[in-house]
């Protein structure tokens, strides 16, 4: 086993290196504030990240897949209640026919 010894420069040289690198989104308009160019995007363990320095809007990419994904969840659910309220109305019929 051996250990690395960093100096303190060649530690900051690290620290940068794993630090995103935010950059302006040139023309992007934040969804919150509607201020231009003062979003910024950057990725971060694969997750794109994108933020805007005028009001502190903020959010990532999985939150839009979150979403994206919560809203098919709903359709399914949709789809799922309906077939259940007609089973219930059937069984309804049912339990007065006899
Ligand atoms: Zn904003």
């Amino acid at each position: 086993m051996s250990i690395i010894y960093l100096t303190d420069k060649e530690l900051r040289a690290v620290v940068n290196f794993m630090k995103p690198k935010k950059r302006f989104v040139a023309g992007a308009t934040c969804p919150s504030c509607k201020s231009e160019d003062t979003m910024r995007i950057w990725t971060q363990n694969g997750v794109t990240f994108r933020d805007c320095v005028e009001c502190g809007f903020a959010e990532d990419n999985n939150i839009l897949m979150q979403q994206n994904q919560q809203q098919q969840d709903a359709v399914q659910n949709n789809s799922k209640t309906d077939w259940n309220a007609k089973d219930k109305l059937i069984k309804i019929i049912d339990a007065t026919a006899s």
